[in-house]
């Protein structure tokens, strides 16, 4: 769309909107329209269009042709309504300016509040509400604002001089200070803003708006609004709307307030009580921004009856409207309530488990729309979070407020770059803040938990971290920030990198290392909505497993039999690796018939404890898939010893022995080297002793309980029909061999991993002599990217990602595009040539909720993941289904 575009519309009335306008208005702009069509009580105002943001941005960071006009237009209207106008010096109008994109990004972009004061309209508010201290306290609060937001001065300033005048005044609140301070405190605010902008404070009520327009527009850009769309993969693309809308007011006295609340809590689920936050005569930013520890909304019916119930009503209707649970923002004006916003609310992973039953059960929605609109496939993971062990905590340091639930113990950090540098290095952090701000957010990313000293469960820290669900004790007054860097919880003091627990389920902060519990499977609203998705899905969800304990771990999760057994594990038990090194060094085939004969005795066994475990369901074997070289040590450790024997002369007979081989295997590139079947062909006999540990195994659990294995023996890394020819050949004789000695009979598969473009391209050809393929999206990725696995995570792809060149890690969801749509195209020629082939994947795709539905849309069977994904993924197949 180009700028110059006539008739495009780029603003729209309150009135003008629906809540299915998301895509134009963005959340917040689309959900205070619905609500004016409801009758709701709603603050008139306009929305700009996210395409308008996007345009600008695109456009050098001009306002597109006709934006000024269109604004002119509302802004007449908006007035006309309000019978008041921006920047008067009698009556003057006064709006808010803020973001709102399609998802929420809460408090990651900007807002300006009380725009159009300036020196003259200030004097008109004060002479028209006859509360000067309101008026210098909004004219305050908009420099400030102002100031940070469009004018980039750093807001510290600005609050040093408050602390300053309250110090000055001997008063410990803001509250506290009288008009003649406030109207004081303006010009020390003008003085600031001039002395670090080179400029007076904007008079023009019309620039003041343009300015702030423009400051949302770059606030999508910024560095915490990108971090936020990478967490949860939003499409840097969307841009955000401007809402622009007439301020009310909860500052104006004791008659005034203003808070946010959910409809049920965010934290637990539970309806009980309402649940939310509030602060007597006190602005919006003041709850949000964790500045002043709000109070619990049930207060409020004590303080302002009539508001409340009006409030509570409204919610209930909202509730009932949207059909989820809502996050609402509202402003009571001397004692009449205005809804400001309302939203589906961010929840824990509990509360969005609980929330999803008890909607159900109380009628207002239906199974399936519970499972599709309320049921997050992505936080199902974080039901299985640790929980503090509370009968063998020991007794805590201090309570707050549990502001998101799970417990987690790590060393404790006072800066977000900290936290940020110590978690990317592996190590396990508190973020410890008196607030946090959305400038922290990069810290938070990295960290296992959050404490603040400050603020409640809407505080910003609490909002971001049940998001990412991660635990949150907030508002924990007994921490003491020392001047040192050090602080105190209670009387205890702590230094950076002192350990602590938190409990964000209880609220509690423990010192050192609390003990945690492991989380509870069988939660009974998780059960619940695992039951609807197992009515709802149609592919199969298997785990991989290479141990009897994970196998039946997976199954009480719900795995439906093994998708990937990766043998080589076996291999690389204390008791094992030296048998299996032998096998690789004998010189002679005496020596390596020997350990091969006692590898095939332990691998039997294991086998044997997977099918027992396993009983009735299907478990594919993979056989041996790594290159060798990775049983013995490296090379430049062996190059080393060795060199260090000859010069010390101590000898050192096993590095000797071992060196030529090490240097025999070594490769440039093992990852595309001798590894899979490629192995199976240069080594037969590595493979037919797997295959009769597998026959042999299948064979006595058979015996032993009466019913056969469901064996599925996979062939990996396979690339050309002759490779799998070949080798399933060579399955099958060992496995006739075995069943001949044993005078048996079993049934089993032969099949191939998908692994490699050529096999995926030529799926047809290789069908030909697989009974199943399971896609390896793990190296599908890598080789059809080009990335290595196990480089590209640690090296180029954090910084492809910051940069935007890729919008998500492909090796945790499918790129859709490309390994995708290889995947498809193997899987409908793979179809045709062999109708009734089974087709499954087991890279780690087959856990990521994303990737799921696109591999239920793809037509796959099953997909197989880690036995705490297995949930996750029954879930995620459920809505697949029924989403489809
Ligand atoms: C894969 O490549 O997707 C796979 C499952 O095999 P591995 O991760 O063991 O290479
Ligand atoms: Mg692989």
């Amino acid at each position: 769309m180009s700028s110059t575009e006539v008739g495009v519309k780029r603003v729209y009335d309150f009135a003008e909107g629906s809540r299915e306008m998301r895509d134009l208005l963005g959340g917040k702009g689309a959900n205070v329209a619905e609500m004016t069509r409801l009758g709701l009580p709603v603050p008139k105002g306009f929305t700009i269009t996210t395409e308008t943001c996007i345009q600008y941005l695109a456009n050098d960071h001009r306002f597109p042709q006709g934006l000024d006009a269109e604004i002119s237009a509302h802004l007449t209207a908006l007035e006309e309504a309000a019978g008041k106008r921006l920047g008067d010096a009698e009556n003057p109008l006064l709006v808010s300016v803020r973001s709102g994109a399609k998802f929420s990004m809460p408090g990651m972009m900007d807002t300006v509040l009380n725009l159009g004061l300036n020196d003259r309209s200030v004097e008109g508010l004060a002479a028209r509400t006859g509360n000067p201290r309101f008026a210098y306290d909004s004219y305050r609060r908009f420099i400030q604002m102002f100031g940070d937001v469009v004018a980039g001065v750093d807001k510290d300033h600005f609050e040093h001089a408050l602390s300053a005048m309250k110090a000055d005044r001997g008063v410990e609140q803001d509250v506290d200070l009288g008009a003649d301070d406030l109207r004081a405190l303006v010009g020390t605010f003008k003085g600031i803003y001039e002395e670090r902008k080179g400029e007076p404070f904007p008079q023009e009520p019309r620039a003041q708006l343009d300015a702030a327009v423009r400051a949302v527009f770059e606030s999508w850009d910024n560095r915490r609004a990108r971090d936020y769309r990478r967490l949860n993969r939003i499409p840097h693309d969307l841009g955000t709307a401007v809402n622009v809308q007439q301020m009310v007011f909860g500052n104006t006295g004791p008659r005034s307030g203003t808070g946010v609340a959910f409809t049920r809590s965010n934290v637990t689920g539970e309806t009980s009580e309402p649940f939310g936050d509030f602060l007597i005569n006190a602005q919006g930013e003041d709850v949000v921004a964790g500045i002043r520890t709000p109070r619990p909304l049930v207060e409020l019916a004590d303080e302002l009856p009539e508001a409340y119930a009006q409030l509570i009503e409204t919610m209930e209707l909202l509730e009932r409207t949207y059909r989820n649970m809502q996050d609402v923002e509202f402003t009571i004006e001397d004692g009449a309530l205005y809804m400001l916003q309302t939203r589906n609310g961010k929840r824990s992973a509990q509360a969005m488990a609980r929330i999803a039953v008890d909607m159900l059960d109380e009628g207002i929605v239906t199974e399936q729309e519970s499972l599709t609109a309320l049921v997050d496939p992505d936080q199902i993971r974080q039901l299985l979070l640790p929980q503090l062990d509370q009968s063998a905590a020991p007794a805590p340091l201090a309570t707050g407020v549990n502001a998101s639930p799970g417990a987690a113990a790590g060393a404790i950090v006072f800066t977000a770059d900290e936290a940020e540098r110590r978690g990317k290095a592996g190590e396990h952090v508190i973020l410890v803040r008196d607030e946090t701000t959305p400038d922290d957010f990069h810290g938070m990313i990295e960290a296992q938990g959050i404490l603040t000293a400050r603020g409640g469960k809407t505080s910003h820290a609490a909002i971001v971290a049940v998001g990412m669900g991660k635990p949150a004790v907030c508002g924990v007054s007994a921490i003491r920030f020392a001047e040192d860097g050090t602080i105190a919880i209670g009387e205890r003091a702590f230094s950076e990198g002192d350990r602590i627990t938190i409990d964000g389920t209880s609220g509690l902060v423990y010192a050192g290392d609390a003990p945690l519990l492991p989380p509870d499977p069988n939660n009974p609203y998780l059960l619940r909505i695992i039951e609807w998705a197992d009515r709802a899905r149609t592919m199969r969800v298997r785990t991989n497993a290479d141990t009897p304990e994970d196998a039946v771990r997976a199954r009480e999760f719900g795995a439906e039999g093994i998708g990937l057994c990766r043998t080589e594990h076996m291999f690389q038990g204390e008791d094992r690796l030296p048998i299996v090194q032998r096998m690789i060094l004998a010189g002679d085939d005496e020596a390596r018939v020997e350990s091969l004969a006692k590898l095939r005795t332990f691998q039997e066994g294991d086998f044997e404890g997977i099918f027992r475990a396993m009983a009735g369901l299907p478990v594919t074997i993979r056989l041996l898939d790594p290159p060798l070289h990775e049983f013995l040590p490296s090379l430049v450790e062996l190059s080393e010893r060795v060199a260090v024997a000859r010069a010390t002369g101590t000898p050192d007979p096993e590095a000797e022995e071992q060196l030529p081989k090490v240097q025999q295997l070594h490769e440039v590139n093992p990852m595309l080297g001798t590894r899979g079947c490629r192995l199976g062909i240069e080594w037969p006999d590595v493979y037919r002793m797997q295959v009769a540990a597998i026959v042999s195994a299948a064979c006595t659990v058979k015996a032993e309980s009466g019913e056969a294995p469901e064996v599925e023996i996979m062939i990996p890394l396979v690339g050309f029909e002759e490779e799998l020819r070949l080798l399933r050949d060579q399955v099958i004789d060992a496995a006739e061999l075995v069943l001949r000695e044993r005078g048996e009979t079993l049934e089993y598969l032969v099949g191939t991993m998908i692994e490699l473009p050529r096999a995926a391209l030529l799926a047809d050809e290789i069908a030909r002599q697989a009974d199943f393929f399971s896609f390896g999206t793990n190296d599908l990725t890598q080789t059809v990217l080009g990335f290595s696995r196990d480089d590209a995570e640690n090296k180029f792809l954090t910084h492809y990602l910051q940069a935007n060149v890729i919008t998500f890690n492909p090796f945790e969801t499918i790129d859709q595009a490309g390994v995708g749509g290889l995947v498809a195209q193997a899987v409908t020629t793979a179809r045709a040539a062999k109708p009734g082939i089974k087709l499954g994947v087991c890279g780690e795709h087959g856990g990521d909720p994303a990737s799921v539905v696109f591999f239920h849309g793809a037509g796959l069977d099953y997909v197989s993941c880690s036995p705490f994904r297995v949930q996750t993924a029954i879930v995620a197949a459920g809505r697949a289904a029924l989403d489809g």
